[in-house]
């Protein structure tokens, strides 16, 4: 499955938001991040003109967001909830990176479970009982002195992280890079019939059964993914390796 469906089960939580740009904000940087569920515990003012304005065009991402009481209410449904906060507040939650979050998110996410990233009140943060019903704390690490980011740019970099372990997880290896076409299974086959033949020849195997070691080397060959012209030079090396051989053997 592509991480990246798994979106809509993550939700970011803003708790006791004082000012509605940040809610704004808020909406605009998860939307960029592709995910799409905001939810508002007693924000001071919501719906709010200022909120729609630093929402840009992320408009439906407010106009979905839930409004609710308490934390509590607001992550209904979900069972694992990362709080962010600058400070370590006496609280015994493991303590985690944005990105060692990310990971745990996503993993929560991929076994069906909703998550919720929590966020505090501009001022005065997540309350420790707010963050006690978190199993655990994330800190973006900032500089002690001025630990504090801007809620919507705090939750920017968590939604960012998110993302990149989604797209992470989503990406297919990269290709190995081939100016040449690669070798296809038809040509390895040849290959390995030529390799297995010139170490006959050379009697590298000295009467050992050559299973093991050809299974080796196809297992190096295979990691390499060899390109046409790579392996016209190594059928090259090898029928030079069998002549010197010959040669070898009509001088006994
Ligand atoms: N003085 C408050 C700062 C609040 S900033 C405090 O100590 O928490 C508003 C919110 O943004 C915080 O509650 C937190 O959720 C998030 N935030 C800001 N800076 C952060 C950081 N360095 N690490 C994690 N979250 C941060």
């Amino acid at each position: 499955m592509n991480p990246l469906e798994l979106a809509p089960l993550f939700r970011f939580v803003l708790v006791r938001t004082s000012h509605p740009g940040n809610i704004g904000g808020a909406a605009r940087a998860i939307r960029t991040m592709g995910f799409e569920r905001l939810d508002l515990v007693a924000p001071q003012r919501f719906p709010d003109r200022e909120a729609d304005a630093l929402a840009a065009n992320a408009v439906q991402v407010l106009a979905g967001a839930g409004v609710h009481g308490t934390l509590v209410e607001g992550l209904a449904g979900t069972s694992f909830a990362l709080g962010l906060s600058a400070r370590r507040r006496g609280v015994t939650l493991p303590e985690l990176s944005p990105r060692e979050a990310a990971a745990q998110a996503l993993a929560a996410a991929v076994r069906g479970e909703q998550v919720a990233l929590v966020f505090g009140n501009e001022r005065t943060g997540l309350e420790n009982e707010e963050l006690a019903t978190c199993h655990a704390m994330v800190r973006i690490p900032s500089v002690d002195d001025f630990s504090s980011l801007n809620l919507a740019q705090a939750v920017q970099v968590m939604a960012y992280e998110l993302r990149l372990a989604m797209l992470g997880d989503a990406a297919p290896a990269p290709p190995p890079e081939h100016d040449e076409p690669p070798a296809d299974a038809a040509q390895m086959e040849r290959f390995y019939a030529h390799l297995a033949q010139m170490l006959d020849d050379i009697d590298f195997h000295k009467g050992r059964e050559p299973t093991t070691i050809m299974l080796r080397l196809r297992k190096l060959f295979q990691r390499a993914q060899p390109d046409q012209r790579e392996l016209r030079v190594l059928h090259g090396i090898l029928a030079d390796a069998q002549r010197m051989a010959q040669l070898a053997g009509e001088k006994k």
